[in-house]
């Protein structure tokens, strides 16, 4: 049994009898949330809820089950299937649509961009209208859980997306669902990276350098002789809270390996297959070192760019 959640451990009382460990990786946005514990969903895998949860006022909101039969029932005012996401949503479609299309191409783009395998189980994606019913809705399934604009919730079988409409929708989704697949497709990241390709993967933009916040915050860093300390990322306990630094520094590593050269992508891709097919991968800052001159020079030179 394991949960990994961003922040601070998560104590599940009595109702659920035992207690999780959980970290929550950042604070103030996503919540990247696995679970794999039979008691908690059951073992058929289903998404339980309480009994007092089904009196609150979010009762009419229909829960999502990872048992295909039950995410099949039109219980959901909305449910539609975009390529390997199954969406269940209180949000009409037609809202959706255009973010949709943007979403769809992201297994095609982890594939591509990565030269891994992704695997093509479903992954279900819920959308509720606002912040206030994801809210109700998490706390359904974890009553001590804080607030989240989105989670990522992993059980034996397909992965399941919580989200809520808004305007940056599409980013909390694709960042989420980058989690999703990756884990679906057991490529075993160290969390850092994870958080790297997640925030790396969430813009929907054919110039992925252009992150809404990280990309000129990068570029502001190397001006003043600041570079991303890799191996500092790389000591960092899986256990430990990340700051927002570190997932701007994960994101400028990860933008740094894939675009710097031919040659460190290659590096960064035969890195991933290695921990995708689980050989011994070491470490990535080791791996990078051939191709390049020194750590502090082509990163600074890459994002003065
Ligand atoms: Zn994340």
């Amino acid at each position: 049994m394991w949960l990994r959640m961003k922040g601070k451990p998560l104590i599940f009382r009595n109702r659920l009898s035992f207690s999780i460990a959980c970290s929550i990786f950042r604070w103030s946005c996503f919540v990247c949330l696995m679970l794999c514990d039979p008691v908690l969903f059951g073992q058929d895998t289903t998404v339980r809820l309480s009994s007092a949860a089904a009196a609150s006022k979010v009762a009419s909101v229909p829960s999502v089950s990872t048992s295909a039969d039950v995410t099949t029932a039109s219980r959901w005012p909305y449910v539609e299937r975009i390529g390997q996401f199954q969406v269940h949503s209180t949000v009409p479609i037609a809202k959706l649509e255009k973010h949709l299309l943007y979403l769809s191409t992201l297994p095609t783009e982890l594939a591509n961009t990565l030269a891994i395998s992704i695997a093509e189980q479903p992954i279900h994606l819920v959308v509720l209208e606002s912040r206030e019913s994801l809210d109700n809705y998490v706390k359904r399934l974890l009553p001590d859980a804080i607030s989240r604009r989105a989670l990522y919730i992993r059980h034996r079988g397909p992965g399941l997306v919580l989200t809520y409409f808004n305007a940056a929708w599409v980013t909390d989704a694709r960042h989420e669902c980058t989690h999703a697949l990756l884990d679906a497709s057991r490529v075993k990241v160290p969390q850092w990276l994870d958080e790297g390709l997640a925030e790396y993967f969430e813009t929907a933009s054919t110039n992925p350098l252009k992150h809404a916040t990280h990309g000129a915050a990068v570029q502001s860093q190397v001006r003043y002789g600041q570079v991303a300390d890799i191996q500092q990322l790389e000591n960092t306990d899986s256990n430990t809270t990340l700051t927002a630094k570190d997932y701007r520094d994960a994101w400028s590593i990860t933008a740094f390996a894939l675009n710097s050269s031919d040659q460190t992508r290659a590096i960064f891709q035969k890195y991933l297959q290695d921990l995708q097919n689980e050989r011994a991968a070491g470490l990535l800052s080791h791996r990078l070192q051939p191709a390049l001159h020194s750590w502090r020079e082509d990163f600074t030179q890459f994002f003065r760019r």
